[in-house]
């Protein structure tokens, strides 16, 4: 067996690998044991944090860690999938076309972009915008986490099946999902489709809006 899959091998069975051979699939720890947990009191001490991450491969193909940005008190955050092509070259979150339909759809419940938060759930781009793969997602979680503590949103919505599972532990379809509300860490959690969804399929924006006016009456509710 070559040592690449024996690695990998071993790393399915819940072994580390003391010697770091080279393996497409290492299992990064989901909580860093040293002093390095980010438990940081600040977004920007968390950002710090987080910048040089090598928690997992993702950090070997990005250009930019995207750690996200808004209201350090946004009242509504967004939680999307990860980084893509323009958003990795800029460091900055929902960039591209699917951050101008986000745009569109900040103001559609009567805000700006820069009264919200948005972030994703992994802060580095999946090489050729593949999906992020569940070790990856472990290995960002603490911080995602931290995030939202910190903010401390009215609402969060999930934008997409990858963060619409990652927050409400489940493998259902974002159809099975949205519409519903549940909670995160205490806070009103809502799913919705990803707006890269929508470029692709823009019938579904009728679905979208009814999720947006949603949110508009639990923003108003929690006022
Ligand atoms: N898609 C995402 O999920 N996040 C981004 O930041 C950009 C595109």
């Amino acid at each position: 067996m070559q040592p690449k899959h024996l690695t990998r091998y071993l790393a399915d069975l819940g072994w580390r690998d003391p010697l770091n051979l080279p393996s497409d699939r290492a299992v990064p720890p989901t909580t860093p044991d040293s002093g390095d947990f980010p438990e940081s009191p600040d977004l920007d001490g968390l950002s710090r944090a987080l910048q040089g991450c090598a928690r997992c491969r993702l950090s070997e193909k990005r250009k930019k860690v995207v750690f996200g940005e808004g209201a350090p008190d946004a009242r509504l955050m967004f939680i999307g999938e990860g980084p893509g092509a323009e958003e990795d070259r800029t460091g900055r979150p929902f960039v591209g076309q699917a951050g101008q339909l986000l745009d569109r759809m900040v103001v559609a419940v009567g805000l700006d972009r820069g009264q919200t938060y948005i972030a994703n759930v992994v802060k580095c781009r999946p090489p050729g915008n593949r999906d992020p793969k569940d070790d990856e997602i472990a290995a960002c979680s603490a911080f995602l986490d931290r995030q939202i503590e910190l903010i401390q949103p009215d609402v969060i919505l999930a934008l997409g099946r990858f963060a619409a599972n990652r927050l409400t532990g489940t493998d259902k379809p974002l159809g099975a999902l949205r519409g519903r509300w549940s909670r995160y860490k205490g806070v009103p959690l809502l799913a919705t489709y990803h707006p890269a969804y929508l470029l692709r399929t823009p019938a579904d924006k009728r679905k979208v809006w009814d999720d947006l006016k949603l949110v508009l009456a639990k923003l108003a509710e929690r006022a």
